[in-house]
């Protein structure tokens, strides 16, 4: 069981609403430093632990800002997540370049912030020489193809776009290390949303034992190695979050049977992670707009799926409480949706809800990674705001709503205005 909290009473959130009209998301900094430190936590037996958050989840400079004085880099795949992680402070070895179809300027971008690029294919390395030149720390992302079965998200290995063959690994580092490269890194990311202990504990010796076999091979040693993201969160309240200190123990377990006997005792401990850290430090705060009753009863929010894209894409559950209806009997069944012009805008089909009344303000659970983040513009809809409650209470804007001006703004006619 995971017990669904939001940070604000009543009172507060009324109040906060007052000044930053629904919809919005709000993040919890004490829920991000919490979840971050029981990462550290669970790795702090390891040489070194680093966590490069995938930017992608919570891409706003002030997050990555708070990850960082906390210890977190940043796991950046497109150039403008380079340049967030930047004016969030982070530069150096604290970015990992984890992309794949890479454009050259991402690379020049990275090269020039001095980040630890991680390769997506064997014939990157002539283009990334050719571009940009080679960094003084270079990882490639390994595809272990049918040795890991896959989930939803992220597809069988053998279908998903990423990452080298193993035959083609061993090649590449031995090409980097010919090329003059002496710094190296391992890199994977097989699961998503994952909860099983194993999955972890799994994939952390499929790649030991690749670091082991790749240093007796080429007599390179590994400065990390990398085990990508996609630690999962219990969406559903029936869940149980991650145990983070099995995962760590059961990982430290096979470092001691896999890297230390190969002479790899130094070599540092990295994830990727974005949802275990910002995941359950944020939610989607709505305004009931209207109730429709034909077949089904439908709830009408002020937020659609431009706000929160999950359930639409994998019909992903998101828990939803009604604020001052959270011990009201769920003794309705709704679906909850959104305004786009898509019959999959919808954040819930078929739930079990208290009554819903017009003005209730609705709050979407567990929307702080892959949230506002995936938003979009079409149908002419446009992302909120993202609200920070500071560890002191105080709330802080950290990103204004869009408005119609923003959505004009790419635009080029003659007299382009809008004046409403
Ligand atoms: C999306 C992504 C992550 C983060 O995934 P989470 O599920 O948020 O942990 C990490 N690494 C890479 C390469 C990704 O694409």
């Amino acid at each position: 069981m995971s017990e669904k909290i939001f940070p604000l009473n009543r009172e507060e959130l009324l109040s906060v609403i007052a000044k930053y009209p629904t919809p919005f998301h709000l993040y919890d900094e004490g829920t991000i430093k919490n979840n971050l430190r029981a990462l550290q936590e669970a790795f702090s037996w390891a040489p070194e632990f680093r966590e490069y958050f995938a930017v992608k989840a919570t891409p706003n400079p002030r997050i990555l800002s708070l990850l960082a004085a906390n210890g977190a880099g940043a796991d950046c795949s497109s150039l403008p997540e380079l340049l967030l992680s930047k004016a969030g402070g982070i530069t150096g070895e604290k970015i990992m370049l984890t992309s794949n179809d890479t454009p050259a300027d991402e690379f020049q971008q990275a090269i020039a912030l001095g980040a630890i690029i991680n390769l997506d294919d064997i014939s990157h390395i002539d283009y990334l020489e050719q571009h940009a030149g080679l960094p003084k720390c270079l990882s490639f992302r390994y595809n272990p193809g049918n040795l890991i079965e896959g989930n939803d998200i992220i597809g069988k290995p053998t279908e998903a776009k990423y990452g080298l063959t193993r035959d083609q690994i061993f090649d590449a580092y031995r090409i980097a290390k010919e090329k003059g490269v002496r710094r190296f890194g391992l890199h994977t990311m097989v699961v998503s949303n994952e909860l099983r202990t194993e999955a972890f504990v799994y994939t952390a010796k499929l790649m030991f034992n690749l670091a082991k076999e790749l240093k007796e091979a080429l007599d390179i040693d590994f400065e990390f190695v990398n085990l990508g993201g996609g630690i999962g969160i219990p969406y559903r309240p029936e869940e149980k979050p991650v145990d983070l200190s099995a995962v760590g123990a059961g990982i430290k377990e096979a470092f001691g049977a896999i890297m230390v006997p190969a002479g790899l005792s130094r070599t540092a401990v990295a994830t990727e992670s974005g949802r275990a850290i910002t995941g359950s430090a944020g939610w989607l705060v709505a305004t009931c707009l209207h109730e429709k009753k034909t077949y089904k009863d439908y709830i009408g929010l002020d937020a659609c799926m431009a706000n929160l894209m999950r359930p639409a894409l994998y019909g992903a559950y998101h828990h939803i409480t009604v604020v001052g209806k959270e011990n009201a009997l769920a003794d309705h069944i709704y679906d909850v949706t959104g305004s786009l012009c898509e019959n999959n805008d919808k954040f819930a089909i078929d739930r079990k809800l208290p009554k819903i009344d017009i003005g209730d303000v609705v709050v979407i659970h567990d929307t702080g990674a892959h949230g506002h983040a995936m938003g979009f513009n079409y149908n002419g809809k446009l992302r909120s705001a993202e609200l920070l409650r500071r560890e002191d209470g105080t709330i802080e804007l950290i990103r204004r709503a869009e408005t119609t001006d923003d959505y004009f703004a790419t635009l080029r006619f003659a007299g382009a205005s809008v004046a409403i």
